[in-house]
């Protein structure tokens, strides 16, 4: 079934994690997918770093890993700032050859002193290549309920959005978010601009205060001051901030759930446990809404 058939059916639930920077085998990826397996998630994506084609044979190991092995569906990121029209091409035949026909389409994040390749400057040129080159290729994009932090207004990033989608991205994966407010006021101005197509939540679970800021800086993406408490209180007691970190999660998911959200991809920082955990406080949830299908 294609992921966008998926969405008609129920309330979907995935899961991203990201390659070993090393050989695949002995490393912990294997296990970390194998309890993965136990969440039944409905695909889980691969990350792909943005520096071009050097990390991309772990990117294909796990999702063909995830594909043939675990038979769950595998989505392949692929961002194409620093990869020529060719280096695609290439990629995704690496992909196809294991049958991995899903990517997330992506423009990627400017390196400090590299250049990028030219060929992709934004991820609607890549979503129309790889829509004319590769046709049966189902693409999902990013977008960010928070405004993406180059854009100078939401309505320049929504345009942008918008563009993608004509491009041919057939579902959309938000970054992450704290504050489900957040999302509810970008779902109403994607539909204002006429983006219809299913939006999934992405939720980070946080296990790590060093490892949320460290992110969050990155991405531009703002921490309410009630989780700034929470991460503030925690910060010395990994088991509570785990704790805590994982109740707030539940609470965005349950929350997100009830309101009719389309999917949740769950970042899971390759800690199957958390997702485990979140799994088992939020499934009766997805059951339950799925049945309104
Ligand atoms: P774009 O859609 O190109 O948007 C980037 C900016 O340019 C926005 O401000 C937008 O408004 C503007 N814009 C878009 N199109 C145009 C246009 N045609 N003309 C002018 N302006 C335009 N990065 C990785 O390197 N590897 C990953 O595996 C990865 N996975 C991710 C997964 C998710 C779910 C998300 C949300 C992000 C991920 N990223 C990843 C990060 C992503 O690469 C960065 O957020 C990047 O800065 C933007 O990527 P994009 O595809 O949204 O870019």
């Amino acid at each position: 079934m294609k992921l966008t058939e998926l969405f008609k059916t129920k309330t979907v639930f995935s899961l991203e994690v990201f390659p070993p920077k090393n050989e695949m085998s002995g490393s912990e990826i294997i296990p970390t997918l194998e309890k993965l397996r136990g969440v039944s998630p409905d695909f889980i994506s691969v990350t792909l770093g943005a520096g071009g084609t050097e990390h991309s044979k772990g990117t294909v190991e796990v999702a063909d890993f995830i594909q043939n092995k675990l038979k769950i569906p595998a989505v392949a990121h692929v961002p194409g700032l620093y990869l020529t029209k060719k280096q695609v091409l290439n990629l995704l035949d690496q992909l196809a050859e294991v049958h991995v026909n899903n990517i997330l389409a992506l423009r990627g994040d400017y390196i400090a002193d590299k250049k990028p390749a030219g060929d992709f400057c934004h991820a609607n040129e890549l979503v129309e290549f790889i829509k004319k080159e590769r046709p049966g290729i189902s693409i999902a994009g990013a977008c960010y309920p928070d405004k993406h932090r180059e854009a100078a207004s939401f309505v320049e990033d929504i345009t942008c959005l918008k563009r993608k989608i004509d491009s041919g991205s057939d579902h959309l994966i938000t970054q992450l978010f704290f504050d489900n407010q957040t999302f509810y006021d970008f779902k109403e101005k994607a539909e204002i601009a006429g983006i219809n197509v299913p939006i999934e939540a992405g939720i980070m679970p946080c296990t790590n205060k060093r490892q949320i800021e460290r992110i969050t800086k990155v991405s531009g993406v703002p921490i309410p001051q009630k989780y700034k408490k929470m991460l503030d209180k925690y910060q010395d007691n990994k088991e509570a901030l785990k704790d805590a970190g994982i109740a707030y999660a539940v609470e965005q998911i349950v929350d997100l759930v009830s309101q009719g959200v389309d999917g949740i991809h769950l970042y899971t920082m390759n800690h199957a446990e958390v997702a485990q955990r979140i799994w088992d406080e939020t499934k009766t949830v997805f059951k339950a809404a799925s049945k309104s299908f």
